[in-house]
């Protein structure tokens, strides 16, 4: 008898196994038994031939349609010609030189398995000498040939193989492995097994790798997708009890204080949604415990605003706040518009300051040696109640006097180890906000974000006009001296354009794998402005390769209205704000990804002024590029392009970018299809986690977790 740990050589043949290990990295029975297939092919399969690859390595289940043996005119030989199709019609050929014995296995007729790369000869498809199993026909095998596979039952699973590893190998090591297996002990608790009607662990494995229905391969899959979702959920769900056991400071604010002042001054009524996200971060920084949660809102939603206001009560609770941002150039523009929103709030010890007030300090990587210490020495007597500076803060020597807060915006920019290592600045663990423009998809937040709690900011403040958006045809030139001209009119009327462009230019590498042209960049396509369409504007550059003052004082003739149009890379992604630019062209546009462009129209139609986004490619009509940037133009919603864009990557990518075992665990299941699951996963795993935190009486259940967290842990170690 086998376990999942049993080496694969004690169990198939040691030239197998070594070719299992070697190409498909499959150690153990376990390895093997957790390779599931990626597709049932059946006879009569509505295959699809056409849509085969040039260059890809396929392997197809079709019936044999005719076979043509000739003598070949130029050598001395055979040449094996036959002709195979599937349901739909569509044919392929395969061709053997030289091995006229091949002849007796393939009769028309008959079934069979073909795999081999995929070439074209004369406009046809063809596998070239391809490796074929035919599938056994009841009566006429008796000579039971090592070229008929006996399948299970109508579905013949198909595994991701390699040329040195076929499908079928797989599939015979498959069932030897589940004849030797011992029943594996179950790691989903029997209730949850019960109401959710999933069937056992070793039947699900038996099934899913030899289904005798339809219905049987659709229960094992639930049931293993079951199995991947509650076991990252009750991790989750662990780590975030642990978290919530860890003593933090409450920071209640107080009646009076700076908070009370700033609103009371403020311009605008707040909306619906930033009173009820205020209200629950005030709630969460009055606990004992650290707050952890994650705000998500589109920009312009005012999440910046909520998160000051939740800074304000934790200076009116005698600690600090502080806000870290991805760049130096939002760093700088945060300290500013922070230092403006509060007004005479952020003056203290000044003349005529209200003695609610504060300071708001700023510590960027290129301020220079006496801006530096004199912030340093605020922040360590504890004197600045605010704090605003990029990551760099983490690594240079800041001692703050009562970290109590620390928020951090545009997650996607900052990794959970910085998290990590802004949290050990401070006595007790601060209370933690992470903020993020772009939109996640509810699955994702309860897998990668799943340890943090949620809120969202859904609506934007009165006032604003939604921003238009346009696919241009790149290669059109009426199209673009009608954009150009649209850029002019924009200037006339005293407002500002941003051009984005994929690449800076200059020495960064031109070669593109994919044999497209070099996307187009900021240092061609500036000049290339001023000199025709935008001469007479004055036109700026800025991207990441400038020096980080001249960045600061680009970006700062931009928001003072110097300069009319700004030639960018994404460095002006997140964040910038200057209300007046109204207009934005991107350059190249379908070389960005959906969230991006979303993400980058965001920086225009900030003020009160309809905004308008023009979308530059010259994908044609039709195409899956075009197609998406016509998404990307048909709507605003930010979390609907959040779902289009998870569609269009692979799961692992998700998965990877949270710092998770998640990534090898999860084989299964879908983070797009499988919401519903995911989401009563989580249910599950709550009710598993509050009745029994440390998982006593579920040993199995606890292995399962731990092996994952491990995991987790040695990919941590790997990263850093
Ligand atoms: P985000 O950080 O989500 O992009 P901000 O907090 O920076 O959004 O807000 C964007 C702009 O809207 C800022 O100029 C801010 O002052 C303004 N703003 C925020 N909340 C409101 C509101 N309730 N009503 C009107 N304007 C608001
Ligand atoms: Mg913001």
């Amino acid at each position: 008898m086998a376990t999942f740990d049993t080496r694969l050589s004690a169990v198939v043949g040691a030239q197998t196994a070594s070719a299992l290990a070697d190409h498909l990295q499959i150690a153990t029975v376990g390895d093997l038994l957790h390779h599931y297939p990626f597709r049932y092919a059946q006879r009569g399969d509505r295959a699809d031939l056409n849509a085969l690859q040039v260059g890809e390595h396929a392997t197809v289940v079709a019936q044999v349609r005719a076979v043509n043996r000739r003598p070949m005119r130029n050598r001395r030989g055979t040449m094996l010609n036959v002709v195979v199709s599937d349901d739909n019609g569509s044919t392929l050929d395969l061709t053997f030189f030289n091995q006229p014995w091949q002849a007796r296995y393939l009769k028309v007729g008959r079934w069979g398995l073909f795999a081999g790369k995929v070439t074209e000869f004369r406009g046809r498809r063809q596998l070239n000498g391809p490796d074929f199993r035919m599938l056994a026909d009841d009566a006429d095998d008796q000579e039971n040939s090592d070229l008929i596979e006996e399948f299970a039952g109508a579905l013949i699973p198909v595994y991701r193989a390699t040329g040195k590893v076929a499908t079928w190998t797989i599939a015979r090591c498959m069932r030897i492995a589940l004849d030797v297996l011992e029943d594996p002990a179950d790691p989903l608790p029997v209730n949850v097994r019960r109401s959710n009607s999933l069937m056992g662990y070793g039947e699900a494995l038996r099934a899913i790798h030899r289904p005798d229905s339809n219905e049987v391969l659709y229960a094992a899959r639930k049931r293993l997708k079951w199995q991947e979702a509650y076991l990252l959920q009750v991790t989750l769900v662990r780590r975030k009890a642990v978290a919530a056991t860890v003593p933090a400071t409450p920071r209640r604010g107080r009646q009076d204080g700076i908070l009370a002042a700033f609103d009371a001054a403020l311009p605008f009524r707040l909306t619906d949604g930033q009173v009820t996200v205020g209200a629950e971060l005030a709630a969460d920084l009055s606990a004992a415990h650290p707050m952890h949660r994650l705000l998500q809102g589109d920009v312009g939603s005012g999440k910046t605003m909520v998160s000051l206001r939740a800074m304000l009560q934790v200076v009116d609770s005698g600690g600090q706040a502080v806000l870290l941002a991805p760049t130096e150039v939002l760093a700088t523009q945060h300290h500013h518009t922070i230092c403006e929103q509060l007004g005479a709030l952020a003056r203290a010890g000044q003349l005529g300051a209200a003695d609610v007030a504060t300071t708001v300090a700023l510590v960027t990587g290129s301020q220079g040696a006496a801006a530096r210490r004199e912030a340093a020495a605020r922040i360590a007597d504890g004197s600045a109640g605010i704090v605003v500076g990029t990551h760099a803060l983490l690594y240079k020597g800041v001692d703050f006097a009562d970290l109590g807060l620390v928020v951090v915006d545009e997650q996607h920019r900052f990794g959970v180890e910085q998290r990590d290592a802004l949290r050990a600045k401070a006595d007790k663990p601060p209370h933690v906000l992470v903020m993020t423009a772009t939109p996640i998809p509810r699955t994702v937040a309860m897998t990668v974000y799943g340890d943090l709690e949620t809120s969202r900011l859904t609506e934007l403040p009165a006032g604003r006009t939604p921003i238009k958006t346009h696919r241009v045809p790149g290669g059109d030139q009426r199209w673009m001296n009608r954009t150009w001209q649209r850029v002019r009119e924009e200037v006339e009327s005293g407002h500002q354009a941003y051009v984005v462009c994929p690449r800076i230019g200059d020495d960064d590498d031109e070669s593109t794998e994919d044999g497209r042209r070099p996307p187009l960049a900021v240092m061609d396509v500036a000049p290339g402005l001023t000199d025709g369409p935008l001469s007479g504007l004055r036109v700026g550059i800025l991207h990441g390769r400038l020096a980080a003052d001249e960045k600061d004082r680009v970006m700062s003739e931009y928001a003072a209205g110097k300069l009319d149009v700004l030639v960018a890379t994404t460095v002006i992604e997140v964040g910038v704000n200057v209300p007046n630019a109204t207009m934005m062209v991107i350059m190249d546009a379908d070389r960005f990804g959906v969230s991006q462009l979303h993400q980058l129209r965001g920086r225009v139609g900030r003020g009160s002024a309809p905004g308008l986004c023009l979308l530059v490619s010259e994908a044609g009509d039709g195409t899956p590029a075009a197609e998406r940037l016509d998404a990307v133009a048909s709507t605003t919603d930010g979390f609907r392009l959040a779902e289009l864009d998870l569609e269009q990557r692979r799961e692992g990518d998700v998965l990877g970018e949270a710092q998770s075992g998640a990534r090898s665990h999860v084989r299964l299941l879908s983070l797009l299809r499988d919401a519903d699951l995911i989401a009563e996963a989580r249910v599950e795993a709550e009710t598993t986690v509050s009745a029994d935190p440390d998982l006593v009486k579920q040993p199995v259940l606890a292995e399962a977790v731990a092996a994952l967290v491990d995991e987790e842990r040695a990919q941590y170690l790997e990263k850093s």
